[in-house]
């Protein structure tokens, strides 16, 4: 017992001692789940916010890879915020694994799923879901943040609801001229949670899986995110979501694709992405067998390589120092790239 106890304390030591130690970055991974999602964010402080946990099954895959890094990567012992974009199998589905492996703080939410009864899978894993949130759930709204002890980290979207007040100029944006509207979506993607953090001069930008048409609406007649830095690919490259008039607007710099060898990685996403002239590089999780030759990046940029089986699940890194510059870093080869912010 006395062992264990003073093992926790250490732990808890180690986990306050690193920001002492001249650390200050603001560090986003994006752990491999094999076309699902897991967006780990390490505030300098060392706090700890999760969006989406990945996959259930395979023996609990996608929990161990994201324990791995919380561990192995940042030496944390908990989790204080696990936020759930939306209530699909990719994102939360992982989650009760999680919760078995690692403490948890607070569950963030949009609120809940609206695809209660829609069919076996979606209730299980909602009911999953409330079973391990307990009376530790948050509902969270555009316009509040999280709070964090120095990162700002404004909720941008949930439940198809957006920020009021828009962040950039507010005249009319001329990418909206061309706008197209796809298939109406009453589901959980479209009810996606999205975050904006701002370090300096720099942005990050994660809008889950929020499909095209909702795009359209935070981007016209009048943008509401501003320009992006760092733009987490939204629905991992799927191409019913990327609507140009919403990328053309948030011009980022970089962006990083949650894809799987399988899922995702869209070609038509590829050439849209490729085609924002503010982009200096697209990087991605995984090697988009659709994609090909023609439409994957240079392989530096691309954490695995494989198909799922065997996959070691490398993943990818942003380190933001406080001026706003940020480096992305591959852990499969050690290649990194530094950028400045906009
Ligand atoms: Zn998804």
């Amino acid at each position: 017992m006395r062992k264990a106890r003073s093992a926790t304390l250490l732990a808890l030591a180690a986990a306050m001692a690193w920001p002492l130690a001249g650390q200050s970055n603001l560090r986003i991974y994006w752990v491999d789940v094999e076309g699902g999602a897991a967006t780990l964010i390490v505030t300098p402080e060392g706090e700890t916010v999760l969006m989406d946990a990945g996959w259930p099954g395979f023996e609990g895959r996608d929990a161990e890879r994201i324990v791995r890094v919380l561990q192995g990567e940042i030496g944390a012992s908990r989790l204080d915020y696990f936020i759930s974009s939306h209530f699909h199998r990719d994102h939360t589905g992982g989650l009760e694994a999680l919760a078995e492996r690692i403490e948890i703080g607070r569950f963030v939410d949009h609120g809940d799923s609206v695809e209660i009864g829609w069919n076996e899978r979606a209730d299980q894993l909602w009911q999953s879901y409330v079973a391990t949130a307990g009376d530790r759930r948050m509902r969270i709204e555009p316009g509040q943040r999280l709070p964090l002890a120095s990162t700002d980290f404004l909720i941008v979207a949930a439940r198809s609801q957006f920020l009021e007040t828009p962040i950039g100029g507010n005249g009319p944006n001329p990418h909206c001229r061309d706008a197209t509207s796809k298939a109406v979506d009453r589901g959980e993607n479209g009810k996606s949670v999205g975050f904006l953090i701002r370090v300096g001069d720099f942005e990050f930008l994660d809008l889950g899986d929020l499909s095209w048409n909702f795009e359209n609406e935070t981007a016209c007649p009048v943008n509401l995110f501003g320009e992006i830095d760092l733009y987490q690919v939204t629905h991992h490259g799927m191409h019913m979501s990327g609507a140009p008039a919403h990328v053309r607007s948030i011009k980022p710099v970089v962006a990083v694709m949650n894809n799987g060898p399988r899922k995702g990685g869209s070609p038509a996403t590829y050439e849209l992405l490729t085609s924002v002239p503010s982009l200096q590089d697209l990087w991605q999780v995984h090697r988009s067998v659709e994609g090909g030759d023609s439409h994957n990046p240079d392989e530096r940029l691309i954490a695995n390589l494989g198909e799922t089986d065997g996959c070691e699940g490398h993943w990818l890194r942003a380190d933001v120092q406080p001026d706003g510059s940020f480096t992305v870093t591959n852990s499969r080869n050690g290649f990194s790239k530094s950028y400045k912010p906009q």
